[in-house]
């Protein structure tokens, strides 16, 4: 059996990799709900011991990594990361996920380091709302900074919303209609449960189906055939849209048995699955001078631990106790 196959038969190709859990954002639904302590610099990977790990992880058939956090583009020499990480020929696709808060200034940078794709979180139009959900007045900083990976040449730009109901559901037609005027991809996420001490509650859950159904005014939702590599975004397209709509949804349709990552937290621990705390310290190792072959073989037993499925659910336990802000999400 190839090396990424799990226990359930799911090859295991993509890496998702937090590179800090520092923020320049306060996200009520990303970070916990009080007493936030960042880890201490030294708890976080190096950049060589996170370059060392994706070594590791292309020997075993990782052929996809994003870089996320936190936000990633806070962190101090993130644009040579991504340098070192695009010339990594095992690597089809790299991509990070970002607020856009810095992008005005990074964009450039990042594209010449090699980078072509990103995801942007954006989940309101109306600066006074993204004041009060992101704790901090940036909108204008994360609409310049969209533009401003748009004009650089970056595609397919993703933009991540996530639903929430009393506090977006108002403009999810609006958020939608980006993809007619731009070529964005705009990307419905369910908003979910994750961390013991964070606001979900299942009131503001809206299922992807609900979604639909609210941007049927806007015209039919025609389904874009599903490509090789896609993820879990089911996707679809407004009349004479210039990009697409698509539905992450975790909670009403798991897609558990088409799942093919892993995560690695930005204090090194490798996780099975978001939505679970069992993890593999992978730090400890790699400081005490682990090689390849350790490496790889830390990486197979994690992969061997891969859930069936998640549990979480509308009305239901949480299953983590770490907030999306220290996952990496
Ligand atoms: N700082 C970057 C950003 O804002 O995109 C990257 C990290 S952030 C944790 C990654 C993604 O996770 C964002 O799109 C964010 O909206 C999403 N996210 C965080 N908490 C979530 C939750 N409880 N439910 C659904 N998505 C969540």
């Amino acid at each position: 059996m190839a090396p990424n196959i799990d226990a359930y038969n799911r090859k295991i190709t993509y890496l998702r990799i937090s590179v800090t859990d520092r923020c320049n954002l306060r996200c009520a639904y990303c970070m916990p709900v009080k007493d936030f302590q960042p880890l201490s610099h030294t708890k976080i990977l190096t950049y060589e011991e996170i370059l060392a790990l994706i070594g590791a992880a292309t020997e075993l058939g990782v052929t996809k990594v994003r870089l996320t956090g936190g936000e990633p583009l806070v962190r101090r020499g993130f644009v040579h990361l991504v340098e070192s990480v695009c010339r990594i020929r095992a690597l089809h696709d790299v991509s990070i996920t970002t607020n856009g808060v810095l992008l005005k200034e990074m964009a450039q940078p990042l594209f010449d380091a090699g980078l072509r794709r990103i995801n942007v979180s954006l989940d309101t139009l109306n600066p006074e709302k993204y004041a009060k959900i992101a704790g901090r007045a940036s909108f204008q900083a994360a609409w310049e900074g969209l533009q401003t990976a748009e004009a650089v040449g970056f595609t397919p730009i993703k933009i991540n919303v996530v639903a929430i109901r009393g506090f977006n559901d108002d403009e999810l037609g609006q958020l939608a209609q980006l993809s007619t005027e731009k070529p964005y991809h705009v990307r419905f996420i369910e908003y979910m449960p994750i961390g013991r001490n964070n606001n979900w509650t299942p009131e503001q859950y809206i299922s992807s189906d609900e979604i639909k159904v609210r941007l049927e005014r806007f015209g039919s939702l025609r389904p874009v055939p599903r490509a090789i590599h896609d993820g879990p975004a089911e996707r679809y397209q407004l009349p004479s849209a210039r990009g697409e709509v698509g539905f992450i949804s975790a909670l009403s349709h798991h897609f558990c048995p088409a799942c093919n990552r892993l995560r690695l937290t930005a204090d090194g621990k490798l996780r099975p699955c978001l939505f679970s705390d069992d993890e593999v310290d992978m730090r400890t190792p790699l400081r005490n001078g682990a090689g390849q072959d350790v490496l790889k073989s830390i990486f197979r037993q994690t992969i061997a631990r891969k859930p069936r499925e998640h549990h979480a659910q509308v009305r239901g336990k949480e299953e983590s106790l770490r907030s999306m802000i220290t996952i990496g999400g």
